[in-house]
This record gives C-alpha cells, sequence and structure tokens, in this order.
C-alpha cells in the first residue's frame, strides 16, 4: 500500500519517495561481502585467488558477487593466463566513482567502531602529503554540508514507482567473520550497518522519520524486521530510543551524533546512486543547500588541500588497530 504523500510532513513525505538513488545503488552493492571486496580491489588487489585468500569468503560466492558487479558495469573482467584460465578484476569508472562512499564508511568505522584501537589503516592525501582528513562540501559554495543545511526536493523522477528493492537482504549469523583477516573500518562499520533495510532505516531518519508507525509506512518494510533493525542500530549507539508517550507507550528513534556522522556516507551512496544508475525518469531527489541556496553535488574533499578525493591518490599504510596475523 502506498502512503499517501499529504498525510506527512514535507520532509516525511519525500522519504516516502519509492524511487530512491539509495535503494538502487544498495540493489547494485548487495551485501556486506560486496563492499568488502570492493575494498580489495581499491587496495590494488585484482586476481581472484588472492580477493578470496584475502576475506577467506567461499570461491562460488565470491564468483557470484564478482559476476554480478562485472554485469552492473561496476568492475571488468580481463584474463591473465588461458591455462588454466585466470581472471582478474579491474574497477570502471563507474566503481572508481564509489571511492568517496567507501572512505567515508571506513572514516565512520575509524571514528566509531575502532576507538580502542585506533584505526587499522593510516590514510595520506598525496597531492598535499598531509593524513587525510575527509570534509564533505556544497559543490556550489564550498561550505561544509551539515545534515540539518539540506533541504530535499522532489526531482524529475520523484515517486515513479520504481524497482526499489523489497526482498528483505539476509545479515550472516556470524558478522565476525567480515572482519575475518584483515582488520577493516570498513567492515566494522558494516558489522553495524550492513544491510539494505538498516540503510534505508537511515536515511529516512536523516529526511527526519523519528517513529516506529512512520518508518513501518514509509519503507514498507516487516514489521518485525523493522524491530529487528531499530534494536540492534539503539543497541550499537546509532539511535537514542525516547519516549514521548505513555500510555500507550510509544516510542521515537532519535539519531545520536555517532548516527548523525553517517551522514556523509549516507549522501555519497544516494548521489553515486543517482549519477550512475539512473533510470530514465531523471534524477528523484534533488538536495538545497541552504546556506547558499543552490541545489547542490556533495563533494568529498581533502580537509587540507581541499582536492577532491580521488581512489589514486590516497595511499594507505598500517595504523596501531591494524591486526597481525
Ligand atoms: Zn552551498
Ligand atoms: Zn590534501
Amino acid at each position: 500500500m502506498k502512503t499517501p504523500v499529504t498525510e506527512l510532513r514535507p520532509f516525511i513525505a519525500l522519504a516516502a519517495n519509492r524511487n530512491c538513488s539509495m535503494a538502487r545503488a544498495l540493489e547494485v552493492l548487495g551485501d556486506v561481502w560486496t563492499f568488502l571486496l570492493l575494498r580489495e580491489l581499491f587496495f590494488g588487489v585484482k586476481r581472484f585467488d588472492a580477493i578470496q585468500r584475502n576475506l577467506g569468503i567461499a570461491r562460488t560466492s565470491l564468483s557470484g558477487r564478482l559476476g554480478k558487479l562485472v554485469e552492473a558495469g561496476v568492475l571488468e573482467r580481463s584474463q591473465y593466463t588461458e591455462r588454466p584460465p585466470r581472471f582478474e578484476y579491474r574497477l570502471t569508472p563507474k566503481g572508481l566513482a564509489l571511492y568517496p562512499a567507501l572512505v567515508s564508511l571506513m572514516r565512520w568505522g575509524d571514528q566509531w567502531a575502532a576507538v580502542e584501537t585506533g584505526p587499522p589503516l593510516l590514510l595520506t592525501h598525496k597531492p598535499c602529503g598531509h593524513a587525510l582528513e575527509l570534509r564533505l562540501v556544497c559543490s556550489h559554495c564550498r561550505a561544509r554540508v551539515e545534515p540539518s543545511d539540506v533541504e530535499p526536493e522532489a526531482g524529475d523522477g520523484f515517486d515513479t514507482q520504481s524497482e526499489a528493492p523489497r526482498n528483505a537482504t539476509r545479515t550472516h549469523s556470524n558478522p565476525a567473520l567480515y572482519l575475518h583477516l584483515r582488520a577493516c573500518s570498513v567492515a566494522r562499520a558494516l558489522v553495524i550497518i550492513g544491510d539494505r533495510w538498516s540503510f534505508q532505516i537511515l536515511r529516512a531518519a536523516f529526511f527526519g522519520v523519528r517513529r516506529f508507525e512512520d518508518f513501518a509506512r514509509l519503507l514498507n518494510v516487516a514489521r518485525n524486521v523493522l524491530t529487528s533493525r531499530l534494536g540492534k542500530l539503539t543497541a550499537e549507539g546509532v539511535f537514542e530510543r525516547r519516549q514521548y508517550e505513555a500510555r500507550p507507550p510509544r516510542f521515537e528513534y532519535v539519531l545520536t551524533k555517532k548516527g548523525l556522522a553517517f551522514y556523509d556516507s549516507c549522501l555519497l551512496l544516494i548521489q553515486w546512486g543517482d549519477e550512475w544508475i539512473a533510470d530514465s525518469h531523471g534524477v528523484p531527489l534533488h538536495l538545497r543547500h541552504r546556506l547558499c541556496g543552490e541545489v547542490f553535488k556533495a563533494e568529498l574533499v581533502c580537509g587540507h588541500c581541499a582536492e577532491p578525493v580521488l581512489a589514486q591518490e590516497v595511499e594507505f599504510q598500517d595504523g596501531p588497530g591494524v591486526r597481525l596475523l
């Protein structure tokens, strides 16, 4: 059942939009393993066997995911030996464009999920030589983008009843498996926010949704799934649960500092979906920057030199939190 948009406050109404670029992005990216194998490619690992070794993932699962990414145009595959036939994978421009979202997820994991150990990886921005500090800025006025300064507006592709995923994503029974072998903050972040529903719940929260009933209607998600995801995100400190009515007892879910810090990654994923998986209807949502009044694109730049953060310009080395094997 579709939620009548008029019933809801304007921001919440926008979150009801089913033609969501984030949903489309997650449809391609799929699951935690997919993120982790992309991370391997960004680290320069190209060959099937090496990726398989580093992730400790079953060969069939890996080849299935690689195949899906090749089909989606995120990776290209080439053969490097004839006998036996062996293949390596490379990120296409569409794949490389995911870097800001991935590095922003890594940073969120560093700051909020690896506090005791320190970051497993230290990143250096090659053009300026400084430790990489990330800053999300407005493409128009170059000011730092904060969630409260962004106003979503309906774009051409708004509410065109799209192919948004309906199926629940399986979460792995043993999240520790994702942390297998290579300590990484992307993996840590994804253990907390590792499936499509959790991403979509967060996206709705950034548009101002707080109440269980609103989440349930807007996302069209089964109540038991929603209860479990909200419970997990609350236990992880992403949401704070507050009672707003005594009888009957009703609760709302408010983003904590940790939750709000996820905004950059969320925005970058939406934008990747807008740019690279657009359909004929156009962009579903425009973002207007209140500070300058313009419709903007979020750009991830280096906090020191203000240049865009590109995969090939970031160097990495082991940090204090690296796990030695
Ligand atoms: Zn601006
Ligand atoms: Zn720099």
